[in-house]
This record gives structure tokens, C-alpha cells and sequence, in this order.
């Protein structure tokens, strides 16, 4: 608690704690496929990255209306200012919203609406950082990003996750070359379970300033001498 800290791998979605899941699921009219929050709290044990993937947007489903992007972030920083968070770079996942018929500006604006009040409440400064699901066509990913262009002033950087075998960077070299213009930072989910090549990738074609999990480039020597060279994170 006493040691000052900066959260630069958070997902909002994933914060979503059993307790609010109901709360929001109530105040919706949603029925969970979970008999009570402890039912839920048990289902949190994952097994590899799909399966959390798959509880994950699940439970997005409780997240409707501007009111509910605001409680998901105002939980979450009331709950890293007891932890001494002072710093939090946030993602979140646009898409995982508007494919299911909730507005991009809905989802932005609530989350802007606890992150605008987060020094003065927490003390805990932020950014906000929208993600591209890589698991989707990049078409989609450059129609995210038109979209969000109303709201550049709320949006620090654009990085890239979800499910990565498959997926490699490289599809999504023209949507980081088009944030890049914007005057977004960049960052990008590689090496999580994809090889040290996507690491490679994300840096030379996506532009990545930080590589989100990263930890398949002990595969690759010369691309861990790379990332200490140039102090990549
Ligand atoms: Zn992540």
C-alpha cells in the first residue's frame, strides 16, 4: 500500500468483480447464467487464455448504459487507490461493445466520466487506452478507429489484444500507421502466447512504443538484446 504504483496492464472489462456483475445484471433486467455471485467467483478459475476469454465477454453483457462503464471504472480505481495505485494506463475494448449493439459513445463517455475525476477522488492519474480485437478483421478495427474520432481528446493510445495465435500483427499494420496519424501512442498484446516473431512484428510494422505480456521473446536472444537496447517495455 505504502509503495507508489503505476498499472500499465489493465484491461476495465476485466475488473468486473462477481458483486457488481449482479448489480448491473439487476439494475438491466439481465438474468446471469450463474446461480449467486459465490457460483460466479468460482467460475473465475481459468485454465489458459481462452477461458477467461470466454467469462470475460460473457460478463460484459451487464454493461449497458454510460452509468454502467462509470461504475465498472469508479469500482476499479476505488479499489487501486487502496492498493496505492497512482498512475493507471487503461484498456478497454470498443468492440466488444459495439458488436453487441451498445454505442461507442456510450462506452467512452462513461468511462471518461470516472476517469475525468480519478486524480482529484483517487489520486490516480490515467490514460485510456482502446484496444483492437485482433480476432476480428482489421477492416473492422479501421471502422473502430473512424469512430472514435469524435472522441480523440478522451483516448491516449490504441493497443492491440484478445485471442493472438493466428493473428499476427501484421494484419493490422495499416489501422496503427492511420492511429499513428491521429497522434494516438501505440502499444500491442505480443509474444502472450504467439511467437517471438508477433513481438518482432509489433515493434517494425505496428510501431508498438510497449509489448503488452511479452514474454515470448526469451525465444528469441537477439530480440531481448533489441528490447533492452532501445528500453522497450
Ligand atoms: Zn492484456
Amino acid at each position: 500500500m505504502a509503495i507508489p504504483k503505476a498499472e500499465l496492464h489493465l484491461h476495465i472489462e476485466g475488473t468486473l468483480e462477481p458483486e457488481l456483475a449482479f448489480h448491473l445484471a439487476d439494475r438491466n433486467g439481465i438474468t446471469l447464467p450463474h446461480a449467486d455471485v459465490q457460483a460466479l467467483r468460482d467460475a473465475y478459475s481459468f485454465t489458459d487464455l481462452q477461458s477467461f476469454l470466454n467469462l470475460y465477454y460473457e460478463l460484459m453483457d451487464v454493461l449497458r448504459t454510460e452509468a454502467d462503464f462509470h461504475d465498472l471504472a469508479e469500482a476499479y480505481l476505488t479499489r487501486a487507490a487502496t492498493q496505492g495505485v497512482r498512475h493507471a494506463e487503461i484498456f478497454f475494448d470498443p468492440q466488444a461493445h459495439t458488436n453487441r449493439g451498445v454505442p461507442l459513445a456510450t462506452v467512452i463517455n462513461g468511462l471518461s466520466s470516472a476517469l475525468d475525476t480519478s486524480l482529484q477522488r483517487h489520486n490516480i492519474s490515467t490514460s485510456l487506452i482502446l484496444c483492437f480485437l485482433r480476432d476480428l478483421p482489421a477492416s473492422e478495427a479501421m471502422d473502430t478507429l473512424h469512430a472514435a474520432r469524435p472522441h480523440l481528446h478522451q483516448i491516449n493510445a490504441v493497443g492491440l489484444d484478445s485471442a493472438e495465435v493466428g493473428n499476427p500483427p501484421e494484419k493490422f499494420t495499416e489501422v496503427f500507421q492511420a492511429a499513428a496519424d491521429l497522434g494516438l501512442h501505440r502499444v500491442a498484446h505480443a509474444g502472450e502466447e504467439g511467437p517471438a516473431d508477433y513481438i518482432w512484428q509489433a515493434l517494425d510494422l505496428l510501431g508498438a512504443e510497449r509489448i503488452d505480456h511479452g514474454i515470448r521473446c526469451l525465444d528469441d536472444p537477439a530480440l531481448v538484446t533489441h528490447l533492452a537496447t532501445t528500453q522497450t517495455p
